[in-house]
């Protein structure tokens, strides 16, 4: 759905019912397993009008059209089910973690090559996309947060016959329109900025391509990794705060990751210039990483991101992470509170560090 108004106008008002007598502003939340027949719907698992209320949402503001899945990683999983028998993948050496291991799951078991590759070195990525069926990006990555050069990688996928996939979870569409960038398929793990509030799971697929659309629709709805209603109902809720949040949490991000450069516990900082999520690197490691992360009164310790309220963990905490992360690299998700509050809190827990 073409879209030419400004993307906050859109966040506010895509996918509202008709500005009709006595129609609600707000689409209602459809309990419904059957629809009578003879329509579109028919059955619960392959439409409801709750969903298609925030998939018009998000696919105006990607330039695309979106179908809703029940978490992130049901659309990931979705798309990878796609690629052929024995087909090549090439990944992000660092990517969500649930992603990296469904890539390793489906290798383990001899349905997919995969090569992973730094996605910031545009030449390497180019090189591995000439045998490839599918290239997955994230740009950022998680949680390294490099950067991939989408345009440049999209075109050479193309020639060589390979399909394109942006995990858009960190940019969001405000940031990043990777359909615009010659992608084909962008993903979503909706649980982040899009319902940002750190209450819901949700995840979405958005394509521009209609016969793609068609073959997507025809997985989830044979696969069943379908939405519940009331989680598509608070996506969209949270979604028409979208540009206000992304704002806001953006602008403390980058202000803090300047005033944590200048700290002598930090090491490194490693902040893309745009978004709201900030790696730091602690200098003395992991232990120091831990002191940090459990001396925060307001930053919740805790994993995930794209809520309001301010996040951090050290991610070698878990087992599956690339032991190319380092040890003493702590995430964190910036929210919207106030910027002085955020960084008097950083500040007290980077000074437990004796
Ligand atoms: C969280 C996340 C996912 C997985 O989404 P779920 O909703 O947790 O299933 C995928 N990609 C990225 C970048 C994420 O942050």
């Amino acid at each position: 759905m073409a879209d030419h108004r400004s993307p906050a106008t859109v966040a506010v008002h895509a996918g509202r019912p008709p500005h009709e007598a006595d129609e609600p502003l707000n689409t209602p939340i459809t309990m419904a397993s059957t629809f009578v027949a003879g329509g579109d719907r028919e059955y619960g698992r392959y439409g409801n009008p709750t969903w298609q209320a925030f998939e018009e949402a998000l696919g105006a503001l990607e330039g695309g059209s979106a179908l809703a899945f029940s978490s992130g990683l049901a659309a990931v999983s979705t798309v990878l089910d796609l690629v052929g028998q024995g087909m090549k993948v090439v990944a992000p050496r660092h990517a969500y973690n649930g992603t990296v291991l469904q890539l390793a799951d489906l290798e383990a078991r001899g349905r997919i090559t995969t090569e992973l590759v730094d996605v910031a070195d545009t030449d390497a990525v180019v090189a591995a996309c000439q045998d490839a069926a599918l290239v997955w990006l994230e740009s950022p990555t998680n949680p390294a947060l490099e950067i991939a050069d989408i345009e440049t990688i999209a075109t050479a996928a193309r020639d060589a016959g390979a399909h394109v996939v942006v995990d858009n979870t960190f940019a969001t569409p405000l940031l990043q329109k990777p359909l615009e960038l010659g992608a084909d398929i962008v993903v979503h793990s909706a649980t982040k900025y899009l319902a940002g509030h750190s209450d819901v799971l949700l995840g979405a697929i958005v394509v521009a391509d209609p016969e793609l659309l068609g073959v997507l629709k025809g997985r989830r709805d044979l696969i069943g990794a379908v939405p519940g209603t009331f989680e598509a109902w608070l996506a969209l809720r949270g979604m028409r705060t979208l540009h206000l949040r992304v704002e806001r949490a953006q602008a403390n991000a980058a202000e803090l990751a300047r005033r944590l450069a200048e700290h002598p516990a930090i090491g490194e900082v490693r902040y893309p210039g745009f978004g709201a999520i900030v790696s730091v690197v602690v200098a003395q490691g992991a232990l120091a990483a831990d002191l940090f992360t459990h001396g925060t009164a307001l930053w919740v310790h805790a994993t995930s991101l794209g809520g309001v309220e301010s996040t951090l963990e050290r991610r070698r905490r878990w087992k599956g992470e690339p032991t190319t992360i380092p040890e003493g690299l702590v995430r964190l998700s910036v929210g919207i509170e106030d910027v002085e509050d955020l960084w008097a809190d950083l500040a007290q827990a980077l000074d437990t560090i004796p």
